[in-house]
């Protein structure tokens, strides 16, 4: 403790517990230098923890505050629009400031600090200490204090002891888990002409030698393979003056960009550029660019990002999902070259925090990546570009359940930059903002290779049925698929389930298979060695069996089709047919998802099978056909969106086709030809879809007529869960924004148990999250803080996209 006044840090407290929901502060000792935004060790209670300083006051009555423990960073690893932005997020998503952090910058707090017990400078004990195996252990582990009381009471007791007597100290170790990669590199440090001539006089003696000084007189700097030049050779050349040898931040190594690879805009293209970058030029503004599939988008993000960069400012643009877009990431990468900084979650976080620095030191002007690419540390941004901005993937689903797309437009508004929302089908939410007129929309109707867009066509299994054929395949979809097959084209078969089969299913009793802790019905996937049951959100596997455990009889089958069978039964009927599959199991291995697109580009498959994962914005020229093997399956979710979210499928997976210089078709094959996303998708026919669409949210009140947001209690045991849902809903009800709240009634989630944990939801239809936030939020951390007690959990999820 201190006395009198001093300089004082406000510190943000890594940690998930609610009370480190605030700054805390401490005294910053005399002589120490710390900016707001680097981290700093403090302690906390017995322990200490990492921070990152958020403020630092001056002339601070000190008393009763203790001081920082340690400064990590020299320089701070969070900006002040960064720090801004966390502070937004706590705003908007009732996010904990710490948790707000470390959205902000993934791995900020990713230091390890503890506190251990080391024997002092001498490290002996007198003879008298009786305790000699625990100062052994002490003596030769460090250990934690925590370490020490497990151990147990009287160990700590002696320790602090110890302590006081002076044989041991307490001392504060850091690890830094977040290493910068940094690389040797060699230098020239003389004349091209000197190391030329160098370089000649030890060509017999010395050939390495020579070898190194002939590079380094043609580039100057290269990175230094100490396979290739061993220190032996280096060092001589190091003494000699000419070489020097350093280390630092290592640079990426890309190709330069391929001049001429432009292409000439079509006019509609054109005006569309014109009219964004007019935009551009006034400062904030949100656009929706409404570009059919295939018509070139892309195209028109690169001209306002080279236009952006060109004035010397900085363009992010964010797509759905990095590793599913690599097709994207290469054309930016052969266009901007090492301007581009790709950030995505298969990053270490050593790569991380460089590709980060590059941006932070503008060294890198564009940044592609998905949702978190958001917090990016620009300090010019001119730009966001927001791809496929109807895709669900923009929100995320844990704490603290931001929304890139409105991240980036607080952003943007803060930066006066422009916004582009892109999509072949936009979101409801972003139609009608153009509607309000808080946003500009932009068309580019017709596909960039000037063709139509592929005819769709639906076909009624019903009448399949009736015709005898039960194949999972319509005889129309055989036929075209042989034909193109033929004519040496390729075809894409979409079905949005993986696995074998949906379900395991008694022929005899109606059972279905389900997952012993989930309520959910169990998946059956195909083994090398038989069927097994696997259930998609714990885990769990058993073998399938004939056996149906309910009634005895031996009547168990595969029910509803999934993609593995899809695979099967193409590979069945046309056994020449070259095909692959493209779902989450065959795409988990790092690399497996580029290879299977690298194939099929290369013309390796006939046939590509795949679940939503191709929907998006893969562009395959010599794909003719599409065919949706069955629509119903996604028809049916329990979900206000799930028409939006199919029309979306269907009109994307369509777009796969015909997209060069050949025209395409589509066939959907579905049960509910008359369904309205099947309809709309059918004639290609936006309009139709969102009017419709827009009516029954305005019946029904759902956004974007309104906002959602859903509480969750999870709990091993029921009645908890439930309990805290019940709790939760009374204190809405009698808080004084119950008038601006519809409260529906507390009750199980759509999957009632996952994993042994209970989970009981309540959802809540609201006009601004302004009006009734400080009511819900605090209602929501009452509950939550007594479940975190009892040892299960509560989330808030803001501006909910499901419920
Ligand atoms: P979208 O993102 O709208 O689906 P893309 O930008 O992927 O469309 O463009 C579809 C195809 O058309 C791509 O193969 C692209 O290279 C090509 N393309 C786009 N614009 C032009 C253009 N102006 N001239 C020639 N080809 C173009």
């Amino acid at each position: 403790m201190t006395r009198g006044t001093a300089r004082v840090a406000e510190v943000v407290v890594e940690g998930t517990a609610l009370f480190l929901d605030k700054r805390f502060d401490y005294v910053i000792p005399p002589g120490v230098d710390v900016s707001p935004g680097a981290r700093v060790v403090v302690p906390m209670r017995e322990s200490v923890r990492s921070g990152i300083v958020w403020a630092v006051r001056e002339d601070v009555d000190t008393r009763g505050l203790r001081a920082l423990a340690r400064v990590i960073d020299r320089v701070p690893v969070l900006t002040p629009h960064q720090m801004r932005m966390a502070e937004w997020l706590c705003d908007r998503y009732a996010a904990t400031l710490p948790e707000a952090v470390s959205a902000v910058l993934p791995g900020a707090f990713r230091v390890r600090v503890r506190k251990v017990v080391v024997p002092n400078s001498e490290g002996r004990v007198p003879n008298d200490v009786k305790d000699a195996p625990l100062f052994a252990f002490v003596a030769d582990r460090a250990p934690e204090w925590s370490e020490i009381r497990a151990r147990s009471r009287a160990d700590e007791r002696t320790v602090r002891i110890w302590l006081e007597a002076g044989f041991v100290r307490e001392e504060i170790r850091v690890d830094e888990a977040v290493g910068e990669k940094r690389r040797a590199y060699l230098v020239a440090c003389a004349e091209a002409d000197v190391l030329r001539l160098e370089a000649e006089r030890r060509r017999r003696r010395a050939r390495r030698q020579a070898e190194i000084l002939l590079r380094l007189a043609a580039e100057r700097e290269v990175p230094w393979d100490r396979r290739a030049y061993p220190p032996a050779s280096v060092t001589p050349l190091v003494e000699a003056g000419l070489v020097g040898a350093v280390e630092r931040r290592a640079k990426r190594e890309s190709a330069p960009p391929e001049v001429g690879d432009w292409p000439e805009l079509t006019p509609y293209q054109t005006s569309a550029v014109r009219a964004l970058a007019e935009m551009a030029r006034g400062g904030h503004g949100v656009a929706l660019l409404h570009g059919v599939t295939g018509s070139g988008k892309t195209e028109v993000y690169m001209h306002l990002i080279r236009a952006a960069v060109d004035e010397g400012g900085q363009a992010l643009v964010l797509v759905p999902e990095i590793a599913l877009t690599p097709q994207l990431v290469q054309r930016f990468e052969r266009r901007f070259g090492d301007q581009i900084a790709v950030l995505h979650s298969g990053l270490s976080l050593g790569e991380r925090r460089e590709e980060w620095t590059r941006v932070l030191e503008g060294e890198a002007s564009v940044v592609i990546g998905a949702r978190s690419a958001v917090f990016a540390p620009m300090h010019k941004l001119r730009l966001v570009v927001i791809d496929e901005e109807h895709e669900p993937s923009y929100k995320q689903e844990d704490a603290p359940h931001y929304d890139a797309r409105e991240v980036a437009m607080w952003r943007a508004r803060e930066a006066g930059a422009l916004v582009v929302l892109g999509s072949a089908t936009p979101s409801l939410a972003s139609m009608f903002r153009v509607e309000r007129g808080e946003a500009r929309l932009v068309s580019l109707p017709v596909r960039a290779n000037r063709r139509p867009l592929p005819p769709v066509d639906v076909i009624d299994m019903r009448d399949e049925l009736r015709g005898g054929n039960r194949s999972i395949f319509s005889r129309r979809l055989a036929a075209e698929l042989e034909r193109t097959v033929s004519e040496g084209m390729q075809a894409i078969l979409f079905l949005n389930r993986r696995g074998f089969a949906h379900a395991a299913l008694c022929r005899a009793c109606g059972h279905s298979m389900e997952c012993p802790r989930c309520d959910i019905h169990l998946t059956v996937h195909r083994r090398a060695d038989g069927h097994v049951l696997l259930c998609h959100y714990c885990g769990h596997e058993e073998p399938l069996v004939r056996r149906c455990p309910a009634c005895g009889e031996d009547a168990l089958v595969p029910y509803g089709l999934g993609t593995e069978q899809v695979e099967q039964h193409l590979l069945r009927t046309w056994p020449e047919m070259r095909v692959l599959r493209m779902d989450l199991d065959t795409t988990r291995r790092k690399g497996a998802l580029e290879s299977i697109i690298d194939r099929f580009q290369r013309g390796d498959a006939d046939v590509l099978v795949g679940t939503q994962m191709i929907a998006k914005g893969l562009d395959f020229p010599r794909v003719r056909l599409v065919g949706v093997v069955a629509a119903d399956a996604m028809l049916t979710l329990p979900d206000y969106r799930a028409n939006e979210r199919a029309f979306q499928l269907l009109t994307q997976v369509a777009g796969r086709a015909g997209r060069a210089d050949t025209d395409g078709i589509t066939l959907i094959q579905t049960y509910q030809p008359g369904h309205r996303a099947i309809e709309a998708a059918k004639s290609h026919d936006y309009r139709m879809f969102y009017e419709r669409e827009r009516e029954s949210r305005e019946f029904f009140r759902y956004p974007p007529f309104c906002e959602l947001a859903v509480f969750l209690a999870s709990h091993s045991e029921e009645r908890l869960a439930r309990g805290a849902a019940a709790r939760f809903e009374r204190e809405l009800a009698r808080s004084p924004s119950a008038a601006s709240l519809t409260v529906l009634p507390a009750g199980p989630s759509g999957i009632r148990r996952i994993d042994n944990v209970y989970r009981y939801q309540v959802v809540m239809k609201y006009a601004a999250w302004q009006d009734v936030k400080e009511d819900v939020v605090r209602a929501y951390r009452l509950v939550k803080e007594k479940m975190n007690r009892l040892g299960g959990s509560a989330v808030l999820d803001v501006n909910a996209q499901r419920i």
